[in-house]
């Protein structure tokens, strides 16, 4: 039986340096086999090639870096992002401008990978690391213009980043954990390029502060996860009024009434009612407070009134036996994850209990973290131990809602950041910004060294970079120069987006690397040259150093790629001339 059969629809291969005609192209693109053309792809598939297929990438890529870079540093822009229901976003971070962008082409979703994984990793630099990716490209393609191959460019890439890493070991500043004030000033740092860089001190000592909070040693490693770090926002009031708390602040408003035992009339004697409680002896419960329902359903059927009321009064006892358990092991807080009986509610309000219902299961794990309450299955076993503590748990109006603040924990392991501000956008910017705050500092924490910032470190890695290609053979050398030029992009960038002459500036940084000092950068608040360290701009070498791999990696997996085949309705075949996201552009073509 003849298996291939006619057709091969048709690939198209743009061939920009020949005058081939479109039949002569098709003619060279589908085998033949004795005449008969062999199927291949799907109908309605596209395919380009070689050269062609790079330069789309490298070209695509590129936008995507050009389209970050004005966001780059203390003077960057921000961006201002409209998501197809009519949302709005207004952000500087790399990340979420790739995020909201709805980026369709293949290879420029590489760089938003690349923003992805800086900021999984080490939470900042992810505009420096799409911006130094889509330099390494553009400087890739002037070498594959000098007929370099893209092989040759990535080796070199490669050795150069390798040699880079080692540099940055070599001239990194180690710190002391304990040094709290630099610690400060590397979430400073991370905060001046920020909407909220106005109240940068208040926002640094807050990053610091949460994360020696949440920290925890063992085996002489620390462990830090942000996750315990809530944030919780609300409009209102302004960016200064931002607090941390020893605590947690829960969306949800008391399922008690706020009545008090104790109380005579409606004086309360002791100040604490079932919507305030001081001195709070927390029980965290998974299960529901009430009588358990059967699986199947099932009829029972009184006939007798007397049976009637033993069946009521079994209700009431089982949950009245409940409510004591929990009374007994001495708790006033319960924050129960699923439902609360209206007769079990009335009996623990009658005991000036505070309760929150239909709890989230993250928030209980964050409230047994911050109390050191254990979460509690069978409410039978419930016992002293179990009950956590805080200074106090109260419920709150917060512009138009009400939320539990549970504040005053002894030495928790989960903190919140409570955010005020303006409006919507600017909140979220702020908890952005913070996120990032939060991040480098964890950085140094993990790994006790920096970098000054401003671009200092790029320049002397870009002086180091030629230093080393020098004696390197081969065209190698050429991609070893490419990369160093790559990193300059970024003092460059900076020194543009703050209104400076970005040849004057990198003319004069480099004649001061090359006398020997090392941190000199431009710094942005004196719109000078400075050594970036005296000026204290300090960055976790972390983030430099991630910043460095990711664009390494994204650059060379864009350039080894010779062969780009779409199917019928893939992004890629959108007719020429669609829109991309970036006006004026079109990176398919
Ligand atoms: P990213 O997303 O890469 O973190 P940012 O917009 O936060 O981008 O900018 C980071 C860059 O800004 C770093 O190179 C850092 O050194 C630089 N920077 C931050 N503060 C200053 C400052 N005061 N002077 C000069 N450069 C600064
Ligand atoms: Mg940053």
């Amino acid at each position: 039986m003849r298996i291939l059969n006619v057709i091969l629809h048709k690939i198209y291969i743009p061939h920009r340096s020949s005058n081939r005609s479109e039949k002569e192209i098709y003619d060279m693109s589908v085998p033949q086999l004795a005449g008969t053309p062999v199927i291949v792809l799907k109908e309605g598939s596209s395919r380009s090639r070689g050269r062609d297929a790079l330069h789309a990438n490298i070209m695509a890529a590129q936008i995507v870096a050009e389209t970050v870079r004005s966001s780059l540093g203390p003077k960057g822009m921000d961006k201002m992002l409209v998501d197809s229901v009519g949302d709005l976003t207004i952000t500087s971070d790399g990340r979420t401008i790739l995020d909201e962008m709805d980026i369709q082409h293949p290879a420029a979703k590489i760089m938003v990978e690349v923003a992805k994984a800086q900021d999984d990793m080490v939470g900042d630099g992810t505009t420096t690391a799409v911006v130094i990716a889509g330099e390494l490209l553009r400087k890739a393609e002037n070498l594959l213009d000098q007929s370099v191959h893209p092989t040759t460019v990535i080796k070199g890439y490669r050795q150069a980043a390798e040699t880079v890493l080692k540099v940055l070991d070599d001239i990194a500043i180690p710190i002391e954990r304990s040094n709290e004030e630099l610690m400060k000033t590397v979430a400073r740092t991370s905060l001046y390029s920020k909407i909220v860089s106005g109240e940068r001190e208040l926002f640094a000592k807050i990053a610091v502060q949460a994360i020696k909070q949440i920290a925890e040693e063992k085996d002489g490693k620390v462990n830090v996860d942000i996750d315990h770090v809530q944030i919780q926002k609300k409009e209102g009031e302004s960016l200064g009024e931002t607090s941390l708390l020893n605590g947690l602040i829960i969306g949800k408003e008391a399922a008690s009434s706020g009545t008090c035992p104790t109380c005579v009339g409606n004086v309360c004697e002791i100040g604490s009612t079932s919507k305030s409680v001081k001195d709070a002896k927390i029980a965290l419960i998974n299960s529901a407070l009430e009588i358990k329902k059967t699986e199947f359903d099932a009829k029972i059927r009184i006939s007798d009134p007397t049976k009637m009321k033993l069946f009521m009064d079994k209700e009431h006892n089982m949950l009245k036996d409940m409510v004591q358990k929990i009374l007994d092991a001495g708790a006033n807080v319960v924050f129960c994850q699923k439902g609360i009986d209206d007769l079990a509610q009335h009996f623990l309000d009658n005991h000036g209990v505070y309760t929150v219902r239909n709890m989230k299961e993250e928030d209980m794990e964050k409230l047994s973290r911050a109390t050191g309450a254990k979460i509690v299955t069978r409410i039978h076993d419930i016992e002293p131990a179990d009950l956590g503590y805080a200074g106090t748990v109260e419920e709150r109006d917060v512009g138009d809602e009400k939320m539990t603040f549970v504040e005053g924990c002894k030495n928790p392991k989960s903190v919140c950041i409570f955010i005020r501000g303006g409006g919507e956008h600017f909140i979220d910017e702020a908890e952005r910004a913070l996120h990032d705050a939060l991040c480098v500092v964890r950085n140094v924490i993990q790994d006790s060294r920096v970098v000054a910032g401003g671009g200092a470190p790029e320049v002397e890695l870009a002086r180091r970079l030629r230093k080393y290609a020098d004696g390197v053979g081969g065209k190698e050398q050429l991609a070893i120069k490419s990369f160093a030029e790559a990193l300059e992009r970024i003092p460059i960038t900076l020194a543009e987006n703050a209104g400076l002459k970005p040849i004057d500036v990198i003319v004069a940084l480099r004649k001061n690397h090359d006398e020997g000092r090392l941190w000199s950068g431009v710094n942005i608040a004196s719109k000078k040259l400075s050594d970036m360290e005296e000026a204290q701009v300090y960055e976790p070498l972390k983030v430099v150093r991630q910043a460095i791999m990711s664009a390494t990696e994204a650059a060379t997996m864009i350039l080894r790629i010779d062969d780009v085949i779409a199917s019928s309705n893939s992004s890629m075949n959108v007719p020429p001339g669609a829109s991309t996201g970036v006006p004026g552009t079109n990176p398919y073509m």
